[in-house]
Order: C-alpha cells, then sequence, then structure tokens
C-alpha cells in the first residue's frame, strides 16, 4: 500500500471512531436523562436557547448589540451546564458525564489539528507509522530515528563527532529503558543545527515504536494549547491537560515560544510540575543555555526544568550541521 492508500485507511478508521464516540456520548445521555429527567429538559432549554439567540444576532445589524447578545447567549449557556453537572453529581454520576470521550483528546478524533493549512495529528502519525511498518514499506518516509542517526555527518575537531556518539547513545539507552530510565527528564541543550531536533525525534520514534504513547510537540504549538486553554472559548478543549497526562512529552524548540503574560511562565510552571509531581518524563530540545532559561523563564521554572536530581541535560557545541 502507498502513504496515500493508507492515508485514506486511517480516515476511514477516524471517522468510525468518531461515530463510535458519538454513540457512546449518547447512550450515557440516555442514561443520564432516565435517572434525572431533568437533565433532559435543560438540555432542550440549552438548544431552544442557542437556536433562538442564533436568529436574534443574525437578525441584530448593530455590531456592538450583537456581541452582547452573544456573551449573554454564552453566560446562560454555560449557567445550564453548570446546573446540568450539578445534578449529574448529585445522582451519583462524574461531573462530566455527557462530554464526549475521545481516543485523543487534542485532534478529538479527526486526526487533523490546527486552523488551515491544517496538519496531521501526532496521534495519527503515529498510527500511520504502525500501519505502514507492519506493511513493511517505511520508505519515503524521511524518518528521523536511531537507524538513520549518523554521527560520522558532524567534523572531528573540537570533539564534536565523539560528543554527538555520546549524546545518541545516552538517548537511546533512555529512549529504550523508558519508563524505567536513569534519569526521568531530558534536557537537549546548545545553538541550533547541532542534531538536537534529530535525537529527539529518534527518542519519540523508538519509544512510540516500542508501544508506549508518546506526544511530541514544538513550543510554539503547546502555547497556542496553552492560550487556548486559557481563553477558555471551547468548553470541551483539553489539548493542554493532555499535554499534562501523556506519558512521554517531547517539546522541541523550547524559547521559541512568545512569552504572554498570565500565560506562558503560569502554564509552563503548571506543565512541569504536574508531570514531575506524577512521575511522567518530559524531553525538553531548547538553544537556550540555563542561564538564559532562568532569565527568561524565572527560578521557579528554570528549577524543574533542570532539577538535577531528575534531569540529564546534554550539552551540544560545534559546528552547525547544516551548513557543512
Ligand atoms: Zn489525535
Amino acid at each position: 500500500m502507498t502513504r496515500a492508500e493508507h492515508v485514506r485507511a486511517l480516515l476511514a478508521e477516524y471517522a468510525q471512531q468518531r461515530a463510535l464516540d458519538e454513540r457512546e456520548q449518547q447512550a450515557r445521555l440516555d442514561a443520564a436523562v432516565a435517572r434525572v429527567p431533568e437533565i433532559g429538559q435543560l438540555r432542550q432549554e440549552s438548544a431552544d436557547l442557542a437556536f433562538g439567540a442564533m436568529r436574534g444576532i443574525l437578525g441584530e445589524t448593530d455590531a456592538a448589540r450583537r456581541q452582547a447578545m452573544a456573551q449573554e447567549m454564552k453566560a446562560r449557556g454555560r449557567a445550564i451546564n453548570a446546573r446540568i453537572r450539578r445534578l449529574l453529581v448529585e445522582a451519583g454520576m462524574p461531573a462530566d458525564a455527557l462530554e464526549t470521550r475521545y481516543r485523543c483528546p487534542v485532534c478529538k478524533d479527526t486526526g487533523y489539528v490546527g486552523d488551515a493549512p491544517a496538519r496531521f495529528c501526532d496521534c495519527f502519525e503515529q498510527r500511520l507509522r504502525l500501519r505502514q511498518h507492519e506493511d513493511g514499506s517505511m520508505a519515503g518516509l524521511g524518518e528521523q530515528n536511531f537507524e538513520r542517526f549518523n554521527a560520522a555527518v558532524a567534523p572531528e575537531e573540537g570533539g564534536q563527532r565523539e560528543q554527538l556518539v555520546k549524546a545518541r547513545s545516552l538517548c537511546e539507552r533512555y529512549a529504550d529503558s523508558f519508563p524505567d530510565t536513569d534519569f526521568r527528564n531530558l534536557v537537549l541543550t546548545g545553538e541550533g543545527g547541532l542534531g538536537k531536533t534529530f535525537l529527539l525525534n529518534c527518542v519519540f520514534e523508538r519509544v512510540t515504536s516500542r508501544g508506549f504513547t508518546a506526544v511530541r510537540i514544538t513550543a510554539f504549538r503547546m502555547f497556542e494549547a496553552m492560550r487556548q486553554q486559557h481563553m477558555g472559548n471551547d468548553e470541551k478543549y483539553d489539548g493542554f491537560s493532555a499535554l499534562i497526562g501523556v506519558p512521554l512529552l517531547l517539546i522541541d524548540d523550547l524559547g521559541t515560544e512568545p512569552m504572554m503574560r498570565n500565560i506562558t511562565l503560569e502554564y509552563l510552571f503548571t506543565l512541569l510540575n504536574e508531570r514531575i509531581a506524577a512521575k511522567r518524563h518530559t524531553v525538553v530540545a531548547t538553544n537556550l543555555t540555563a542561564a538564559q532559561l532562568k532569565e527568561r523563564y524565572g527560578e521557579r521554572v528554570a528549577s524543574r526544568l533542570l532539577d538535577r536530581s531528575l534531569c540529564a541535560a546534554v550539552l551540544f557545541r560545534g559546528k552547525d550541521l547544516r551548513r557543512l
């Protein structure tokens, strides 16, 4: 099978999964309404409210009034949802019993993430790789893995090649021993073009091919997840929680994300802190030095990133391999 055929087959599988998600959600809803009929009435009220408000908003020509109406609709919708959650809990069900449960909360089982141009979600890429692997045709994927890693591209002078060989063996041991690694976290640090991202991708590839779940994300996309969570426009959005919960999180290019007041630092701290508390593994690649990390994120975040009892730091030095 070609990659395109695998993609088509996998998209069909994702469509089935979404249908299943919806059926299960409907079944939970039916069960909840059977136990607490008021929930059914509230759901109807919520739908009527949205429909009525939508008609009113469309008929309104004044932009400020339209916005006010939309705000009010949202507030009333939230109040109804809060009431439903209370009723669920009172009846001994979880507050989120009526929410759709996705196999992948990041893409909500669509396989895609981001606005146009959307790209495949990591879960999709992972499944795609597995399919192709099973199919015995990994060719043409341009995959970055330990098998393809070639330290000979680095010059010998200044010990750059030797250092890269060491970095590779440390990363490979980490990936092979996951989750029983010598150090729980890895920080790959040094200037651009020295092989950090390549090795981060190698770790991801090895750990996922061993059957573990991992998420690989650029700091910029991680920031988007934080921002979206912070705005709270989409109540069902929990891409950020997914980052906290995944067994192995690999963050590439830390330091390139926007620094937004109340978001970047707070969320990054929460992410690192909760992952450490839950003993989950994190790999970070960054162009920043330890001192620069402290300066950008402050002591609180930097100390969690660089905690010597938890983390092995691998320093990359030398000539940019992309320019040789
Ligand atoms: Zn996904």
